[in-house]
């Protein structure tokens, strides 16, 4: 089993979806990506909080056996981060976002952390993400996630990360607004021809599942089906941490190893778009998680 180290924000939000409204809630990529990631494999944290974070997400964290040497608790306020779902719960308007204590954060990376063999760069500023990556020694496999509040801003830095990123994972929307096309396909292929060091693309594309291609072969896999969505935050990270969780279990980074990969990746969302915040991804096991990769084969064979 390979180690992950995630590097990404830690939230505290407030979110309303057509099933109500929550305040103050756990949330944040890093926090989303390692509570799913570690169902799967080993996870070394790196983040920062303010002295306002939930204390039992942290506890939670522990028992699941995330690593949190890196996690930095500093005097201050959590980032904040606002959002209202529209009803088709397709599209949401970001209503705040605070960086806070993530204004003055500079990663300090364990010893030990720094040999992990997979590096997960979650959505956050992408002079983090290449702090982190500027500190590791010698990834196996470096992944990286963004969205469209760093693509406005700091988009040269977005595609810095990426040309040092093995596979780029990002919703049909950002990758269209990161390279100027509107065909998701298009834009995959003009994202690999600009980045000549990626494996893969993997594009997530909400309640229509995912698309991935290596340039060479291309894999469509449908979102597993929901009869209920509660809460659809976070489900991209979740999504991150199954599919990376399950190339560091079994080691395998093939394009076939990475379609298995998506499948998991997709199970693990629909855990957490089952309820607000992070509750989706509380309670569910790898029985569970077996299970519904036979029920997506039937769904997908024919
Ligand atoms: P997702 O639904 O996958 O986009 O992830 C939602 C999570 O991302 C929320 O819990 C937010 O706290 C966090 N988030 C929102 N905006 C940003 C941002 N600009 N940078 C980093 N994390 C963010």
């Amino acid at each position: 089993m390979k180690k992950i180290l995630v590097v990404g924000s830690v939230g505290i939000d407030d979110i309303e979806t057509p099933f109500g409204r929550v305040e103050r809630v756990p949330g944040g990529s890093a926090i989303y990506f390692s509570l799913a990631a570690s169902m799967f494999s080993k996870v070394n944290f790196v983040g920062v909080a303010g002295t306002d974070f939930p204390n039992d997400i942290i506890e939670l964290m522990k028992t699941r056996g995330i690593d949190i040497k890196g996690f930095e608790i500093v005097e201050g306020k959590t980032f904040r981060w606002s959002g209202r779902y529209h009803s088709d719960m397709d599209n949401r308007d970001t209503l705040l976002t605070e960086l806070n204590v993530f204004e003055n954060f500079k990663p300090k990376l364990p010893e030990e952390y720094k040999d992990s063999e997979i590096v997960f760069l979650a959505n956050i500023h992408p002079e983090l993400q290449l702090d982190v990556l500027n500190s590791v020694h010698k990834p196996e496999l470096v992944i990286s996630d963004t969205m469209n509040f760093w693509i406005d801003s700091v988009p040269e830095k977005i595609v810095e990360v990426v040309r040092r990123s093995d596979i780029f994972i990002i919703n049909d929307s950002e990758l269209c607004m990161m390279t100027g096309e509107s065909n998701f396909l298009a834009a995959s292929d003009r994202m690999l021809e600009e980045c000549s060091l990626l494996k893969a693309i993997v594009v997530k594309m909400g309640k229509f599942g995912i698309y991935a291609t290596d340039g060479k072969e291309e894999f469509f896999l449908p979102a597993f089906p929901l009869r209920q969505v509660v809460d659809p935050t976070g489900a991209g990270d979740s999504l991150a941490g199954g599919f990376t969780g399950y190339l560091a279990k079994t080691g395998d980074y093939s394009f076939a190893n990475i379609k298995k990969a998506c499948v998991y990746g997709s199970i693990t969302a629909s855990y957490s778009v089952n309820d607000f915040s992070i509750s989706g991804l509380k309670e569910f096991d790898l029985d569970d998680i077996e299970s519904e990769y036979d029920i997506f084969k039937k769904l997908t064979t024919f």
